[in-house]
């Protein structure tokens, strides 16, 4: 079976320990850092549709991508989020 590309941590059930690394950091940001889960929301629904995103991790960074749209300051490394 061919595994999707474009798809996050959290999709991934081989990957569920990862998900907990990424829970665990995203819980642990103050609210005031926090990116609400409307925006996190938002901004994953872009990574999901953009071709740098590989299995979770964006390819023009090289961050999961879920950890990067946690906080409220971070931003797409090009642009569209
Ligand atoms: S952070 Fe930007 S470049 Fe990376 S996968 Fe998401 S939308 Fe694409």
């Amino acid at each position: 079976m061919e595994k999707c590309k474009l798809c996050l941590i959290r999709d991934m059930a081989e990957k569920a320990d990862i998900y907990e690394y990424v829970k665990k950091t995203r819980a642990m940001l103050p609210d005031a850092e926090k990116a609400s889960d409307e925006l996190y929301e938002e901004r994953l629904s872009v990574c999901m549709s953009c071709e740098s995103l590989l299995a979770g991790t964006c390819h023009k960074c090289g961050c999961y991508v879920e950890i990067r749209a946690a906080s409220k300051a971070s931003e797409c490394p090009v642009r569209k989020w």
